[in-house]
């Protein structure tokens, strides 16, 4: 059962079991400084839980931020497979080009050695209809090697811009992987403070959880997974002065969720449409903090 530990604030009977929340490790409080103080245990509890959020909400800004710059490195680590991608792309245009070039340059070779032997062949004949037809075949070859020519002076102009094209992806990739370097020294520096942080965060939040119930914890840490840490609301009273919304999703809630809330209940009570625990503001220690002995005084 999902929210066993607390009141569902919609319905007056809630199928749901509360805790007892009197054989709570918070109840040894009763007889202490919160009783003076006229705290009931219900309070106690949402104090700790506001405790317990404060400190939640610290280790997942920290976790956050830890996983933000592993995130960028992984963006850099993309990037640079990118640009790799992208050279070896080039270089097998460029090899692709370079042979064609190859072979209209042997095509050409080739074309004149025909031409000599057709010469060869022209000192050898007296006809003179057979000579000009040679001499027609030895001009065919010319202007196809010319025509050659001309293709392999524009597939030289072609490799030199792929050879400009490999050049600056291989600094864009230069660059990249000089950055990916900078950003790992700078996660590798930060790593060590961070992760103390983020030890010293969890060991305050366990700290505060033991003094909870455990199904209150549970019931807690169920709702900040969802709600991205914000576990709690306050009970906001609208300026009408007679109806109340939950400060989490700003649905309203009945009447009588505010009188459980306000009344000297041992429950916590549960906002019907998000979860989100239930407090009123200026309760519990934020009343305590308004003693004329305490600090914020
Ligand atoms: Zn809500």
């Amino acid at each position: 059962m999902p929210h066993s530990a607390i009141i569902r604030g919609h319905t007056r009977n809630a199928r749901t079991r509360p805790i007892p929340l009197t054989a709570c490790p918070l109840a040894r409080y009763r007889t202490g400084l919160f009783e003076k103080a006229g705290e009931t245990v219900a309070e106690m509890v949402l104090d700790r839980l506001r405790e317990l959020q404060e400190a939640d909400l610290e280790l997942r800004g920290l976790q956050h931020k830890k996983a933000s710059h592993d995130r960028a490195a992984k963006v850099q680590v993309a990037q640079i497979a990118k640009h790799q991608e992208q050279i070896e792309d080039l270089r097998g245009e460029r090899l692709t080009a370079r042979v064609a070039t190859n072979e209209k340059e042997l095509n050409v070779k080739q074309k004149r050695a025909d031409i000599e032997r057709l010469r060869a062949q022209q000192m050898q004949i007296k006809d003179n209809r057979q000579f000009q037809a040679l001499q027609n075949e030895i001009k065919f070859a010319e202007l196809a090697i010319s025509k050659i020519e001309d293709d392999i002076l524009s597939d030289l102009g072609d490799l030199e811009a792929v050879d400009t094209q490999i050049a600056e992806a291989e600094a864009a990739l230069a660059r990249e992987q000089q950055g990916l370097e900078d950003l790992k020294k700078q996660i590798e520096a930060r790593k060590s403070d961070v992760d103390a942080e983020i030890e010293a965060r969890r060991r305050r939040r366990q700290e505060i959880a033991s003094a909870l119930p455990g199904k209150v914890v549970d019931q807690f840490t169920r709702i900040a997974d969802r709600l991205d840490g914000e576990a709690l609301a306050p009970v906001i009273r609208q300026e009408d002065g007679g109806s109340f919304i939950c400060g989490g999703c700003h649905m309203g809630l009945t009447q009588n969720t505010y009188v459980i809330l306000a009344g000297h209940s041992d429950n916590l009570v549960a906002c019907p449409n998000c979860t989100r625990i239930l407090y009123l503001p200026g309760t519990g220690a934020a009343r305590l903090r308004m003693d004329p002995y305490g600090e914020d005084a």
